[in-house]
């Protein structure tokens, strides 16, 4: 708006700045500027009145309609909503460029692993967590891997360079059974009050691997441990196999295959009928029939002596296998590097 008067046109632009800066001020209308016009109003004679009061008049419906156009921008704004799953703190109209944020899913490794322990709780088995970070005695000497041993080679991990108090390296477990001395001690009194020690161990492992579709440097394994009197071979292949077919939801033929692990003797791989083509051959099962699944065997009666179990009174079986192969098998996924990649387009397959 132009104002003949040079003063209202200078006033008219101070105050409309005032209102901005001061937030939608309506007391501009009635500021020291404003009154002192007013005032001046009183003063003059007849002929200038009219003219003055007319811009003057003018100058005061500016600066309303000034207010009321940044009052309401501000109401056309939506309250904040701090739990949104989007920013709401902008101008309505940037709003439609905005989409709300996905809710996240569970990784499929927990979602799975809960089914898996599930099925050990109703079988009787309690479960220890496993740790991130552990010593040489846990991961090779309580396990039958003395010093020097080629065996150690197979488990080729990530060491910490700060040693501990024995002057050894950390080490970023290479297989759940890091836990084995630790559980079996801390539950010998189950054997002690007649009773068995039963337990599944989850773990995140690590191995110092060349990446492929079956090979990954992190990993998560499921350790389990069954110590009593009498255990024998046919106890192991009986609980591998029912909770096999409990998560396959169906009838498998299994067999197992000999090994080698220092820390159980003997020693198996335990192989499955493929779930996929019921043993006829298909690309899962490289047209054999057949998958082999865990690596288990009968605990290494030094394994129980490290741990103070009487050998001779007690014999066990335990077992370590992969949860990505296992879950690999269920859902026809073909390569392990997926569940570490952070990939959405493959995580929203398991919502
Ligand atoms: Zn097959």
């Amino acid at each position: 708006m132009n104002y003949q008067d040079e003063r209202l046109q200078n006033i008219a632009k101070t105050l409309k700045k005032r209102i901005v800066e001061t937030s939608n001020n309506p007391d501009v209308l009635r500021s020291v500027e404003m009154r002192a016009l007013f005032d001046e109003l009183k003063t003059l004679k007849e002929e200038q009145k009219a003219s003055f009061g007319k811009e003057l008049n003018m100058l005061r419906q500016d600066l309303t309609a000034q207010i009321k156009a940044l009052k309401d921008s501000d109401e056309a704004l939506p309250p904040i909503d701090v739990t949104a799953p989007f920013d709401l703190n902008i101008k309505s109209s940037e709003m439609p460029r905005l989409l709300p944020a996905e809710h996240g899913s569970r990784h499929p490794i927990n979602t799975e692993f809960e089914k898996v322990l599930d099925i050990f709780y109703r079988m009787g088995f309690t479960v220890l967590e496993s740790r991130e970070i552990d010593n040489d005695f846990n991961m090779f000497e309580a396990l039958n891997f003395p010093e020097g041993h080629p065996a150690r080679d197979d488990y080729d991990t990530f060491v910490t360079v700060q040693k501990d108090q024995k002057g050894q390296p950390l080490i970023a477990p290479a297989h759940t059974s890091t836990m084995q001395n630790r559980a079996l001690k801390s539950m010998k009194k189950n054997l002690e009050q007649g009773d068995p020690i039963a337990l599944v161990i989850p773990g995140r492992v690590f191995r110092n691997e060349d990446l492929d579709a079956r090979h990954e440097h992190t990993f998560y394994q499921l350790e389990g441990i069954y110590v009593d009197e009498n255990v024998n071979v046919g106890n192991l292949i009986s609980t591998i196999k029912t909770f096999l077919q409990e998560y396959y939801a169906k009838e498998l033929a299994v067999r197992i295959q000999p090994s080698y692990f220092p820390f159980t003797e003997p020693s198996f791989e335990f192989t499955m009928s493929c779930p996929f083509c019921d043993n006829k051959g298909c690309n899962i099962c490289s047209h054999s029939g057949w998958i082999e699944i865990l690596g288990c065997g009968m605990i290494h009666p030094n394994v129980l002596k490290f741990a103070g179990i009487d050998s001779n009174k007690y014999t066990g079986f335990a077992w370590g296998g992969g949860i990505e192969r296992l879950i690999m098998m269920k859902n026809n996924i073909e390569d392990i590097r997926h569940f570490e990649a952070g990939k959405l387009e493959f995580l929203r397959q398991f919502k």
